[in-house]
């Protein structure tokens, strides 16, 4: 079955062909720039078990241009990727906000448009972008299903507890001011392939997932049902991040705005581009954070340890909300592949029965690794996420449930 995932961003298309029932990506690629004069697409397929890459300059007026190349592309009989559009029998689309209306991938339709639109004040920037992918993926692909994955469906199964501000009630009401949190595909991926590795049931295992890339958030999952997650109403709660500062004094906003003169745009611009590692040391990328640290930059050194001590004061939070911890599961840019951080992370936390061995923490392999001791209580686990399998898998379990 050939089920093709969608990512709209305002000016790009990100996708991957997978026939879902072998894991396989058949095809991939990146749309960048669209409507402007000079949009690149990059595209890659599989012949024969080799990769082959193409990047065409194109001058892509909207989406729908770009996604009807793309399709060219696909059906591109040198490229042997599919040989007509009704190979490809649903589409999936990653859809950042689902508000507190969508739990679960869910087949789209005119009213579930309407609802994904009811949801752009929650995020004005993603929702629209995602919207148009829908609609375009819809006009060219008119008979495949096509189904909306949201990145917060994972966690509306927060307790009250733990999705409420303690703000007025009824702004809570009136605006669904509330937490949401974000990462969701990749939160749900981990805590299933950690179930397999471990060979128990995902209903028994009790998860702290640390989504650590660009964007990091962590999440409590209990019985594979998420009880508590970083990020909040937007994705600048929680953890240091690239360039985002994460959990803050609210006041903080308030001098700034005395004192700076700061209108609330200078502010949203400030702390979702100007803060995190960016802010600190000067420079956003883990890997550069890291290589300035080891040269015997300060600030970067002061980075590193504010970044993975507002971690580990998380790692000690959802202990304390899920009770017993079977494993730690480290996943995304930073958390495969920067032992460095993972070590820090978990410094100091023998006392909650988490070890991690630091030989087998700086080794590499493909795939799940553990890098906990042998006696650590806690397991602490290397997984890599897949979010496009994932958005295909649940694509495929929707389409599956509307055929019967
Ligand atoms: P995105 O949120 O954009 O999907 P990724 O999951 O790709 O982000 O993670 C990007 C982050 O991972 C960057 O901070 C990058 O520096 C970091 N990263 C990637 N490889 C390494 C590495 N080998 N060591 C340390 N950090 C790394």
């Amino acid at each position: 079955m050939k089920i093709l995932v969608v990512n709209c961003g305002s000016s790009s298309i990100k996708y991957k062909l997978f026939d879902v029932t072998q894991r396989k990506v058949l095809a991939s690629g990146l749309a960048e720039r669209i409507g402007e004069p000079d949009s690149i697409l990059t595209h890659k397929h599989m012949t024969v078990g080799e990769e082959k890459k193409q990047v065409e300059k194109n001058r892509f007026a909207d989406h729908l241009e770009g996604l009807q190349r793309i399709v060219d592309l696909l059906l591109d009989p040198e490229n042997g990727t599919v040989s007509s559009r009704s190979e490809i029998s649903a589409v999936g689309h990653r859809v950042v906000h689902g508000g507190d209306t969508f739990h679960q991938p869910t087949l789209i339709d005119d009213q579930v448009i309407a609802d994904i639109e009811a949801c752009i004040p929650l995020a004005p920037l993603h929702n629209p972008a995602n919207l148009m992918g829908i609609q375009v993926a819809r006009k060219l692909f008119p008979n495949a299903l096509q189904v909306a994955v949201f990145d917060t469906a994972f966690h509306q199964t927060l307790p009250v507890e733990a999705h409420l501000y303690a703000i007025p009630f009824e702004l809570h009401q009136k605006y669904k001011i509330r937490r949401y949190g974000f990462h969701g595909t990749s939160h749900a991926f981990v805590s299933e392939e950690v179930a397999v590795h471990l060979k128990r049931p995902l209903t028994e295992l009790n998860l702290i997932t640390l989504h650590l890339g660009n964007g990091a958030s962590m999440a409590a999952v209990a019985g594979g049902r998420c009880i508590d997650t970083t990020m909040g109403l937007t994705p600048l709660a929680g953890l240091v991040m690239g360039t985002r500062s994460g959990d803050i004094d609210p006041s903080v906003l308030l001098f700034l705005a005395k004192h700076e003169n700061l209108s609330a745009e200078d502010l949203d611009d400030l702390l979702n581009k100007r803060s995190g590692l960016q802010g600190l040391c000067g420079v956003n990328d883990m890997r550069e954070v890291i290589a300035k640290a080891e040269a015997g930059d300060q600030q970067a050194e002061t980075a590193m340890a504010v970044f993975s001590y507002r971690i580990k004061q998380y790692i000690g939070a959802y202990t304390a909300s899920l009770g017993r911890v079977d494993a730690l599961v480290f996943t995304a840019g930073i958390g495969e592949n920067a032992p460095l951080v993972r070590e820090r992370a978990c410094q100091g936390l023998e006392g909650l029965g988490i070890e991690i061995d630091r030989q087998k923490n700086r080794q590499r392999a493909e795939g799940i690794m553990e890098v906990s001791t042998v006696g650590s209580r806690v397991k602490v686990l290397v997984v890599p996420t897949n979010e496009e399998l994932r958005i295909a898998q649940e694509t495929l379990r929707a389409a599956e449930k509307k055929t019967g």
